[in-house]
């Protein structure tokens, strides 16, 4: 298989140390973890950084986070890189030798790759040190839906490491390895959940003017909710509201009391997630009422929108070009509509996340999420070589 040709003064180091990230990497990838459970991996993690010389090691921030920060030879800003190590509660199909251990759980995202490039770019960074300022090299759980990265941040993360800066990476099926995609403004959708009760009288199906249908209103409010982004979101905006769930009786004779929907809306602009919720609960409240029902809503709001800052944007896409050649940086495309918890550090500091190509010709490419997904570790070198290109250009030294 073809390898890309990376440009990079650490490539023989990267190349001596490519064998021994892998052996991490397939480590990670046969003992997955899920959110704030990846006690194994950062244990791992903590435990490496500290016998590669990191200056300091956090452990405990967000239950199982770790940071670590690494002092330049020279005084400087500080950055910080992040990766993130939870897996999804799913069962692994394919049949790779290093496959999942743990029944019910799979590194089907790349975090298993993820963690390991990073801890291949702190090690290299520690021994070598020829850099102006600090690398906080930043672990984080529950990427997955438990917001880990917000938590950190809520618990202090950017008190104990004041980054100017930080920086994210996906690795992503779908494009070649060695291409790099770097867009500015909104990358990853906002998510919300919302789960509407739809409170009636039930009764027995055959005398239904007894009772009051709330799995009919329900279905009038699955279909009208459906009208939002059809109706009520500009043309020129984007949003994504899907009612996956649909509860009704357990019976086929008994209408029930009470019928409950849920689902999820995704979103870039914030003014476009405020009206979603409003036009989802106006509709809730007057169908319910026109079939002299009632809605009780809960509507959530989870992850913003990953919005790529400009000039980091810019300066991600030129050390990527730097790395992998022009011709190998998008720098336009479409953003993607599933969520992402770097949005929460994004929020608090500029910064960018890229994503990393990784598909190669006869290669199982399955996306992520998929249940014969696995990270590709031929970019293991194009990862590492991208974190440390990173360092040098924020922080030269010369
Ligand atoms: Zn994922
Ligand atoms: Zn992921």
């Amino acid at each position: 298989m073809t390898e890309p040709a990376l440009k990079s003064r650490h490539h023989n180091r990267i190349t001596d140390l490519q064998d021994e990230i892998t052996a991490w990497r397939r480590d990670f990838h046969e003992h997955p973890e899920i959110g704030f459970e990846e006690t194994r991996t950062a244990g791992i993690v903590a435990q490496k950084l500290k016998e590669f010389g990191v200056d300091e090691v956090v452990t405990g921030i967000a239950k199982t986070g770790v940071v670590g920060i690494i002092h330049g030879e020279k005084d400087g800003p500080m950055i910080g890189l992040r990766a993130d190590m939870d897996a999804l509660p799913m069962q692994e199909h394919g049949d790779v030798a290093w496959k999942s251990l743990n029944p019910g759980k799979m590194h089907a995202c790349g975090h298993d790759g993820h963690t390991a490039m990073l801890l291949g770019a702190a090690k290299i960074l520690a021994e070598t040190r020829d850099f102006a300022g600090s690398v906080a090299v930043i672990f984080q759980p529950a990427e997955e839906g438990g917001g880990g990265g917000g938590v950190m941040v809520r618990e202090g993360l950017f008190d104990r490491a004041d980054c100017q800066s930080v920086w994210g990476l996906h690795n992503w099926p779908g494009m070649p390895l060695g291409q790099f995609c770097a867009l500015e403004g909104p990358i990853m959708a906002g998510i919300d959940y919302f789960d509407i009760t739809i409170k009636g009288q039930g009764t027995h199906a055959g005398l239904p003017h007894l009772g009051v249908d709330t799995v009919l209103a329900a279905a009038h409010l699955v279909t009208a909710i459906q009208s939002v982004p059809g109706r009520n979101v500009s043309p020129h905006e984007t949003a994504t509201i899907g009612v996956s769930m649909f509860k009704g009786s357990d019976a086929y004779v008994v209408m029930p009391d009470e019928a409950v929907i849920g689902g999820s809306v995704r979103y870039f602009d914030a003014a476009t997630r405020d009206m979603a919720e409003a036009r989802i609960r106006s509709l809730a409240e007057g169908i319910a009422s026109g079939f002299g029902a009632e809605a009780i809503i809960d509507y959530r709001k989870n992850y913003p929108p990953t919005v790529n800052h400009a000039a980091e944007t810019g300066t991600a896409a030129e050390v990527a070009a730097a790395l992998v050649g022009e011709d190998m940086v998008l720098r336009e495309s479409e953003p993607c509509m599933a969520g992402e918890d770097f949005s929460f550090m994004l929020n608090e500091r500029p910064g960018n996340y890229i994503w990393m190509g990784t598909d190669q010709p006869g290669r199982n490419n399955a996306m992520v999420h998929y249940p014969d997904y696995d990270f590709n570790d031929a970019a293991i070198p194009v990862g590492v070589g991208y974190w440390l290109g990173l360092v040098d250009r924020l922080l030269s030294a010369r």
